[in-house]
């Protein structure tokens, strides 16, 4: 062969992998993954059963932005290296954009490839669950696996993509499950929240998300103590949107995060903006909800941080309001972020506490300052004994554990008054005011609100 001819072939094979492999991890790309599709199956053989899963890798960006792009590259190549030593001999294994990665299985030996999928995608989660060593730093990551399987015919193997994409965006934020096969009726529910997530994608540019501020009061001395912040949609059309009609939506599509983002910054904002304009109100905290899709897919830490540096406002006046879900249900990765979330000077509250789980030793291991009794208890408290005895229970279980307690749901003069005689020391609800648009809230502030 002759030295040109030889560098052609160089040249021809360098462009090729240039065109066929992605250069960070050397993994296959897209456009290798559809030629391989389109060679091996462009005349639908083998036949058989094929099965496709889709995996996203969270927290990339914010680990991106927190540690820098290199930082990011390297975490990818280890990810890269882990899925790839969960792959049988037969798998393709493919990274078609910046954190997704395809898996293509097909192997006439299969009996169910639907199944073998299923098995990989528990391995390649149990794989990723190891901490990762990035410089000093211990990190841990997670994915979402969509999967499909079907007959492997070309055209058959093209949707399956699609379909494993669609399972892949549509898996819930609230579910421990974080992989879901794909069902046909999974599609029309995914159009209903496509056209939604398009509408609340641009809520927060056209300023259609507003925050509304809850007082919460000292129920012995009626002292304002602060407020829950509460979000709104303002829909252009269907006007306000329940946030009980949108956060699960939001949590679908994965909205919640910069959602979350949105209202902690703005919370965070304005709290501090009121402690200069109402310096006699200092002590005021500012809750904010955190959603379980936030503290196992978002980097919470970073986006809690940035609030409080963006605002100026000290961490002891924010508290993160988290449901008993999200800490049963990730416990260890949880308390990790806890502890993390507590080295900022900040404080957490479970919410809704009573409504989740019965086993309560997770109160011991996690780093707790204050209970929220549901507004479920207080509801019926002055007609249910049952319910009196519960909050009753919940208040002294409160004072053993050393956490502060807050009802909510307040409606009835009466409640608030069998709450205070349990010593239940903090409260909100109608009775007192209900979520207030911000300039409403402010005047509560500035009444110097002490009544009841
Ligand atoms: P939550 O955190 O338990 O908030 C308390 C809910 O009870 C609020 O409903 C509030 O308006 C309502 N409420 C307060 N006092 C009373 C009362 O006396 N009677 C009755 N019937 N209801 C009362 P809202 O604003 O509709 O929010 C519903 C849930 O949506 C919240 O429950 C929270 O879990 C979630 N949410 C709202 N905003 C956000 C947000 O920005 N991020 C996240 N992750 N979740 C949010
Ligand atoms: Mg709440
Ligand atoms: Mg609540």
């Amino acid at each position: 062969m002759s030295a040109d001819r030889g560098l052609e072939l160089k040249f021809e094979q360098e462009v090729e992998r240039y065109n066929y492999f992605d250069s960070l991890t050397n993994l296959p790309n897209k456009h290798y993954f559809y030629q391989v599709i389109e060679d091996r199956f462009g005349d639908d053989l083998p036949p058989g059963d094929a099965a496709v899963l889709f995996i996203n890798i969270f927290k990339l960006q914010r680990i991106n932005e927190s540690y820098g792009y290199e930082a990011g590259d390297e975490l990818l190549k280890m990810i890269a290296q882990k899925i790839q030593s969960c792959l049988p001999p037969e798998g393709l294994l493919a990274r078609f954009d910046g954190d997704k990665f395809v898996i293509l299985l097909n192997d006439e030996a299969y009996d169910s490839a639907e199944n073998e999928a299923v098995a990989l995608a528990r391995q390649i989660h149990h794989e990723l669950t190891k901490k990762i060593h990035l410089g000093n730093q211990k990190i841990q990551v997670a994915a979402t696996i969509g999967i499909s399987s079907g007959t492997s015919t070309l055209h058959n193997l093209i949707e399956l993509l699609q379909d494993a994409h669609t399972a892949m965006q549509r898996i819930n934020g609230l579910s421990t499950d974080r992989t879901l096969v794909y069902k046909p009726e999974i599609k029309s529910r995914a159009q209903s929240i496509l056209k939604l997530e398009t509408e609340l994608g641009v809520a927060i540019d056209n300023r259609e998300l507003e925050v509304y501020y809850q007082p919460i009061i000292n129920l012995a001395s009626g002292t304002l103590i602060g407020f829950e912040a509460l979000s709104r949609w303002n829909h252009p059309e269907r006007g306000a949107v329940s946030p009980a009609e949108f956060i699960p939506l939001a949590e679908e599509s994965g909205l919640i995060l910069p959602m979350g983002r949105w209202c902690m910054t703005t919370a965070c904002q304005q709290l501090s903006e009121w402690i200069k304009k109402y310096p006699e109100a200092g002590a005021l905290m500012i809750n904010v909800n955190v959603s379980n899709m936030q503290i196992t897919q978002d980097d919470v830490m970073a986006v809690a941080r940035d609030a409080l540096r963006h605002s100026g406002l000290e961490g002891h006046h924010l508290k993160l309001e988290i449901t008993e879900s999200s800490l049963v249900e990730n416990a260890d990765q949880a308390r990790d972020i806890l502890l993390d979330l507590k080295s900022l000077g900040l404080q957490l509250a479970i919410d809704d506490f009573g409504t989740g789980y019965s086993s309560l030793s997770y109160l011991h291991r996690f780093p707790i300052d204050t209970l929220k009794i549901d507004r479920s208890f207080i509801m019926d408290m002055n007609r249910n004994e049952d319910s009196q005895k519960l909050v009753h229970i919940i208040s002294n279980l409160a004072t053993t554990l050393g956490l502060d307690l807050v009802a909510e749901g307040i409606e009835q003069q009466e409640q608030l008054l069998i709450l205070r005689q349990l010593g239940c020391h903090a409260g909100q609800g109608f009775l007192i005011a209900p979520p207030l648009p911000a300039s409403e809230a402010e005047n509560f502030i500035a009444g110097g609100h002490n009544s009841r």
